[in-house]
């Protein structure tokens, strides 16, 4: 059986007299720990409920937590050197052609802008908020490890939340409304998170790059999004931490208003010239509903604006691109120290393409027909929901209208995180409580310059915990499955 607690009983149970929930509850509503209600119920706009949220924190290794966040700048670094090369993203995207339209059109349109600029960017630097994200991985043979599910280079949520989260369980602890537990809950065991802060310190030094203080970041956010407040921290720490401004606007809005300048080559959108285009939109097809949001996006990346990221980084962050860097060699091209590259290759997971030709296609159509229950299959997709697990996995890939479909996906070895931790989540003002699986996201920032590779930022910046009840194959907060925790650290 796989464990981490052992003899361990965790989480200590409540008595009836414990008001943690409602103090937890009402932590949350009055801190800004909240979602924006669904947009079915009335008034949806002015309406928030908190976060789902645990009750306590869950109980992470020490060890592989600090591993995680000591990986993050090497990870950044890495898909740095990936989004810079753009033949090799090139070879990537021809495998994807025809049969995946939206990644092809992605590339089509970097590839335009390439042409249009004569390979010269109108803006050298690309500005990267980037997440890591692990399980632990265990082994009736070995200690848990860190597994990476996958790094994200478009719009990476929940740093915002993330660190209230930490502060929420900080504050039970120093409220005293923490039973006596057998594991140790104390500030050295539950650290704070820095992520709102690390990301907005990451958006303000693109900004200070830029060089025009009065000009403004834009968010670019998708219509009714419901995690708005998430977004709200990072603004409201861009303005009062580095005296940044903030505008909100849709695809379409921007595809309305946003003005590319034919001479400066400045883009401003209400009439505000825009240092920083920071998308928390654009990484799905539905972000897309018109050309003229495909027109505003590439208005977007043929301007002086820093991206966050440019269309290469977003391609950067693609699956098939984490798939093919499993390969040794690969990583060696971008990850050259051999010391952190192996610390790197730990955390990989076995993913395998599903071609016909090669013989790792060949492998993973074998597992496919022998052992699917160890695998989840993925499309090139962002935002949760999009995966296909174990038995279902042959009757799908049947299901697509040839087999030259499949090479829009990748196999991934389902990682096994440990049987045994429990925990209580409040979701609605309502409490559960369960076996649960938790997901470390690492968050980085990183600016670099595109044209010299130079890096002039690269920093970790905080941390996420996810934490689902374990029969969810997903962990999506706001679509219903997870929740936003803090680690106890044993
Ligand atoms: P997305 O980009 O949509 O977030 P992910 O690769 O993160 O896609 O997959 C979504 C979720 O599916 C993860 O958060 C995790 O809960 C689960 N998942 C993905 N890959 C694995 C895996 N290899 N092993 C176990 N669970 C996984
Ligand atoms: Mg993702
Ligand atoms: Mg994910």
């Amino acid at each position: 059986m796989a464990e981490l607690l052992g003899s361990i009983s965790y989480p200590p149970s409540l008595d009836e007299s414990s008001t943690l929930t409602t103090t937890l509850r009402d932590w949350a509503l009055s801190h800004g720990l909240v979602i924006r209600a669904p947009i079915k119920e009335e008034d949806a706009d002015e309406r928030a409920t908190h976060v789902p949220l645990t009750l306590f924190p869950s109980p992470f290794p020490k060890k592989l937590f600090e591993e995680a966040r000591g990986l993050q700048t090497a990870f950044n670094e890495l898909y740095v050197n990936v989004a810079n090369d753009s033949e090799f993203l090139n070879e990537i995207t021809k495998g994807l052609a025809g049969v995946d339209d939206f990644m092809s059109d992605l590339w089509k349109l970097h590839l335009e802008v390439e042409k249009e600029t004569g390979g010269k960017p109108t803006q050298p630097l690309t500005l990267g908020v980037f997440r890591s994200d692990y399980l632990l991985h265990t082994s009736p043979s070995s200690e848990p490890e860190i597994r990476q599910v996958e790094l994200n280079t478009i719009s990476a949520s929940f740093g915002g939340l993330s660190s209230l989260a930490a502060d929420a369980h900080r504050f039970l602890l120093k409220a005293d409304e923490y039973p006596t537990s057998q594991l140790e809950m104390s500030n050295e065991t539950m650290p704070e998170n820095p992520s709102a802060k690390g990301l907005a310190a990451g958006l303000a030094t693109a900004h200070n790059a830029y060089g025009v203080p009065s000009a403004v970041v834009l968010f670019v956010i998708q219509p009714g999004e419901r995690n708005a407040f998430d977004q709200r921290w990072l603004e409201y720490y861009l303005l009062e931490t580095h005296g940044v401004r903030v505008l909100r606007a849709s695809m379409q809005e921007i595809a309305a208003d946003g003005k590319l300048d034919a001479t400066t080559k400045k883009f401003s959108i209400y009439g505000k010239e825009i240092s920083v285009v920071y998308y928390r939109s654009a990484y799905t097809p539905a972000d897309y509903p018109t050309p003229e949001t495909w027109q505003a996006r590439k208005q977007m990346e043929l301007s002086t604006a820093i991206k966050c990221p440019s269309l290469a980084t977003q391609f950067a962050g693609a699956k098939k691109v984490q798939q093919v860097l499993v390969d040794s060699k690969v990583l060696e091209k971008f990850c050259p120290d051999t010391a952190v590259r192996a610390r790197i290759a730990a955390t990989f997971a076995e993913i395998l393409p599903l071609d016909a030709d090669s013989a790792l296609g060949k492998r993973a159509r074998e597992l496919i027909a022998t052992k699917p229950e160890k695998y989840v299959l993925k499309p090139q997709r962002e935002g949760g929901g999009n995966n296909v697990y174990r038995e279902k996995i042959p009757g799908f890939l049947k299901s697509l209208p040839d087999e030259s479909f499949w090479n829009g996906y990748i196999l991934m070895e389902l990682i096994e995180p440990p049987t045994d931790v429990k925990n209580s989540i409040i979701r609605n003002g309502k409490v559960t409580t369960g076996n649960v699986i938790s997901e470390l996201g690492v968050f980085g920032t990183a600016l670099w310059n595109t044209v010299s590779g130079e890096i002039l930022d690269n920093s970790e910046a905080g941390w996420l915990l996810r934490t689902k009840f374990a029969e969810s194959e997903e962990g999506g907060v706001a679509a219903g499955f997870g929740s936003i925790d803090s680690v106890l650290l044993i």
